[in-house]
């Protein structure tokens, strides 16, 4: 029995060596319990998943510069912004598949099926608890002339800051979404610098009230040492803006095919893998994110942050006032 097994298996490497055994996955995520996932996935499927990692930026580029050429399978990033940046530059191919449509929830998907969300990060107001008694509750709130000099959030380079104004285009209108930037540009404690981490770490060092930060960059904090913030933390507070109205941003960490990937169906069969409750699981775990999928369980660290209202409005209409945020941005003079 086990002999016949093993030249059944032969065969089958040996017919399906050239197609569809392996996976090209160029990806910018780097965190250890992926290793869990990609383990698992060639376990269940015999694919072996060859990883290309870098910054999403270079990889974007890179398939760009290697064209119909390229060996790039699947593209795993974060933020909204960038895949629909490889959407543009022609990179992604549709993907048709019930199991994706019924499992990712239509909002953190593209219209023409060009990529998919896997997990989601919201993006929330931090504050210090003995400095702020009247913390904001809203996007909008952030701008009023309360809170002039308080808030620290990073540079209007980051695509995080991007997607946020892009949303509030999307609910409030331009205009409004320019009263909010420039007030913002007048609430800041400091000029923009650092990642969403070091907005924590302002909070911790005393040199701002507010911070904005994605999710994952507090809950990590809590699950593992991270200088400079994980011994003041207990100090922070927070607020998932917005609740009962729009609800918290939220952007997503996803995936799409490659428009040239030699391996079609291993890379469907990933992005399915990748929808699969136990992957899930892993998947926004790695990061301390929030899963795509409704009903899979959070990891600790995410739970600690409690319950809330998300934004469900869809990213890839948000995508679209990407341009208009970048001049608003401009106009305002946030750096
Ligand atoms: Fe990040």
């Amino acid at each position: 029995m086990t002999r016949i097994i093993a030249i059944a298996l032969g065969a089958a490497t040996l017919a399906g060596s050239a197609t569809a055994q392996e996976l090209n996955l160029y990806s910018s995520r780097h965190y250890d319990t992926d290793e869990r996932l990609y383990s698992d996935f060639t376990e269940a499927t015999g694919i072996v998943i060859n990883r290309i990692e870098g910054d999403a930026d270079e990889l974007i580029a890179r398939m760009q510069a290697e064209g119909a050429n390229s060996p790039a399978d699947v593209l795993l990033t974060v933020d909204t912004s960038r895949l629909v940046r490889a959407e543009n530059a022609g990179l992604l191919q549709p993907v048709e598949s019930d199991v994706l449509e019924e499992r990712i929830p239509e909002n953190l998907q593209d219209d023409g099926n060009l990529w998919f969300g896997f997990s989601q990060r919201a993006r929330i107001i931090f504050y210090d608890e003995d400095e702020v008694p009247n913390p904001p509750q809203t996007y909008m709130d952030l701008a009023s002339p309360d809170y002039e000099g308080m808030i620290c959030i990073r540079s209007s380079t980051n695509t995080y800051n991007q997607t946020l104004l892009a949303s509030i285009i999307e609910h409030q209108g331009e205009d409004a979404a320019r009263a909010w930037a420039d007030g913002m540009v007048q609430n800041m404690a400091r000029a923009p610098q650092g990642g969403d981490t070091d907005q924590l770490r302002g909070l911790v060092s005393g040199e701002c009230r507010i911070a904005i930060s994605n999710t994952y960059y507090f809950a990590r904090a809590l699950r593992t040492e991270v200088d400079g913030l994980s011994e003041g933390i207990d100090g922070i507070a927070w607020i998932f803006p917005d609740q009962g109205g729009n609800g918290a941003h939220v952007n997503i960490s996803g995936a799409g095919v490659a428009a040239h990937a030699p391996h079609y169906d291993a890379a469907v069969a990933f992005l399915e893998y990748l929808a699969s409750d136990q992957a899930q699981v892993y998947f926004s775990a790695g990061n301390d994110e929030y899963p795509a999928v409704d009903g899979v369980p959070l990891a600790e660290s995410v739970q600690a942050l409690g319950n809330f209202e998300r934004d469900t409005v869809s990213l890839a209409d948000v995508a679209e006032n990407l341009d208009l945020a970048q001049q608003i941005f401009n106009e305002v003079g946030w750096e």
